[in-house]
């Protein structure tokens, strides 16, 4: 199902699922594998979602579904989209396939420019479902779907459907615009893309430009060695508490923790080993384990990118 909230109400914004999201993030590098993720490296292109007044209304949707099931990876599936009045921007039925029934909004059938946004989160309820990959509650799973339509190169036709002007306050998904970006910004380091001119919509634009910048700060906690004076600072400080920390013992990071995302934590383990660090991974958040004493590099076990850490 795709909400479509806040169409006539102010649209919610900055970070407020990012945990849910990075969890999201994690759970599809664990599913796919990382080789899996980089086989999607080909984002949807912004000329398959044309969609206009001269089309006609079921080839040119069923055009439009067939691109998002190639973006998305799913050879053999087949959407047969049909239009009708509903609350909802559309809803997909998670059976069997390799027919899947995608029932979308009758104010599609004029709207025509959002409807690969609502296709592309739908066609990711039949992928994740394939994959047998969800999250317990109807919220995190919605936020895991449109996580995954952007991580994986259909997404950001959700952020471009995010409008603001005196007629509509319309936005697609669970993700805060934001959030979207933020997704989008991480897909974007980890392929080499640039999104920045395939928008349509100058609000989704500078909304990807706020998620960019929460991407990159990402990159910029410590231990990575990238972190600036002010994290390196704090970092130092809950070193030092965490190295007088009994075998076993496991202190948090003290100030800072959570707020920023660093959520690091200094450990010792009984076999009288050193201390060590973890720490999420600023690509997938997966945790890193490494000793603390020095400069290193680190490889992540899941998604393998080697981060440059002082510890
Ligand atoms: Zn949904
Ligand atoms: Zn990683």
């Amino acid at each position: 199902m795709t909400q479509n909230r806040g169409r006539n109400g102010p649209v919610e914004h900055g970070f407020p699922h990012l945990a849910i999201v990075r969890a999201s993030i994690t759970a599809l590098f664990r599913r796919l594998s990382a080789d899996g993720i980089r086989a999607y490296d080909t984002s949807f292109a912004p000329a398959d979602a044309a969609f206009d007044a001269g089309d006609d209304l079921h080839l040119g949707a069923q055009r439009v579904a067939a691109a998002t099931v190639r973006a998305l990876r799913l050879p053999d599936a087949r959407m047969v989209v049909s239009f009708r009045e509903m609350e909802q921007a559309a809803t997909v039925e998670l059976a069997a396939g390799p027919e899947y029934f995608v029932e979308v909004n009758d104010r599609f059938r004029t709207h025509r420019r959002d409807l690969a946004a609502a296709l592309a989160h739908e066609v990711t309820h039949v992928l994740l479902h394939r994959l047998d990959l969800r999250f317990p509650g109807t919220t995190e799973n919605e936020i895991l779907t449109d996580t995954a339509a952007t991580y994986l190169g259909a997404g950001w036709l959700l952020l471009d459907a995010y409008r603001e002007d005196a007629l509509t306050h319309q936005r697609f998904g669970y993700l805060t615009p934001e959030e979207f970006g933020y997704v989008l910004a991480k897909r974007a380091a980890l392929f080499g893309e640039d999104p920045a001119t395939w928008f349509t919509s100058p609000q989704a634009y500078e909304a990807y430009v706020r998620g960019r910048a929460q991407a990159e700060r990402d990159h910029r906690r410590a231990p990575l060695t990238a972190a600036g004076p002010l994290a390196r600072r704090r970092y130092a400080k809950a070193r030092r508490a965490g190295a007088g920390t009994d075998a076993g013992a496991e202190v948090g990071v003290g100030a800072g923790a959570g707020a920023d995302g660093s959520a690091y934590r200094f450990e010792r383990d009984g076999s009288g080993a050193g201390l060590r660090v973890s720490f999420p991974c600023p690509v997938c958040a997966q945790r890193l384990r490494v000793p603390v004493g020095g400069r290193l590099r680190a490889r992540c076990g899941l998604c393998r990118t080697v981060l440059d850490c002082t510890t």
